[in-house]
């Protein structure tokens, strides 16, 4: 799989095809030994609401977090599923959760200002890499959609104790 394709790139737990972007989620590679024949379907795209609803959703977050963990001599931090990894360009940094499949690349900066965010807890509005990410909060959970050119690219729903790991990881980072 490689670039996703509006209304007909399908996601690989339902079968069907993915009507847009903000839809969808792209799973990291996670081990066999882990997920079985599955394996072979790391970097394929599916609809978040499939992976959000899906029994082997956690197992595969966890696997793909042993691997990177294995792999990378660049974690700058990490708890769980969720990483800070150093940026292919100094002062860069990649945000990685295999769990609500997210990377993003940002500056140690925006990393300081997305933390400040979390923590804040009332939202708003900040630049990620490329990105706009708009952060708005209700009483249990927190949406970031990223939008590009006026497009809505990507959409995220974090639990709170989604906001708090992210926060500790961050901040670990920044510091
Ligand atoms: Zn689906």
């Amino acid at each position: 799989m490689s670039f996703f394709l509006p209304g007909k790139s399908r996601c690989f737990l339902c079968g069907n095809a993915i009507a847009t972007r903000a839809e969808a989620g792209r799973v990291p590679y996670a081990a066999p030994d882990d997920v079985g024949d599955d394996a072979k379907y790391g970097r394929s795209f599916v609809h978040r609401r499939c992976w959000d609803s899906w029994p082997n959703r956690a197992r595969w977050a966890q696997s793909a977090a042993r691997l990177l963990r294995r792999a990378s001599d660049r974690i700058v931090s990490d708890e769980e599923t969720t990483f800070v990894l150093e940026g292919a360009r100094t002062g860069s940094a990649m945000l990685v959760d295999t769990g609500l499949l997210i990377e993003a690349e940002m500056s140690t900066a925006e990393m300081g200002v997305l933390r400040d965010t979390l923590l804040g807890g009332e939202g708003g509005e900040l630049a990620v890499g490329a990105y706009r990410w708009q952060v708005t909060t209700t009483a249990d959970a927190m949406t970031i959609e990223s939008w590009q050119d006026g497009e809505l690219v990507e959409r995220w729903s974090l639990t709170e104790a989604d906001r708090q790991r992210w926060t500790r990881v961050l901040s670990a980072a920044v510091r």
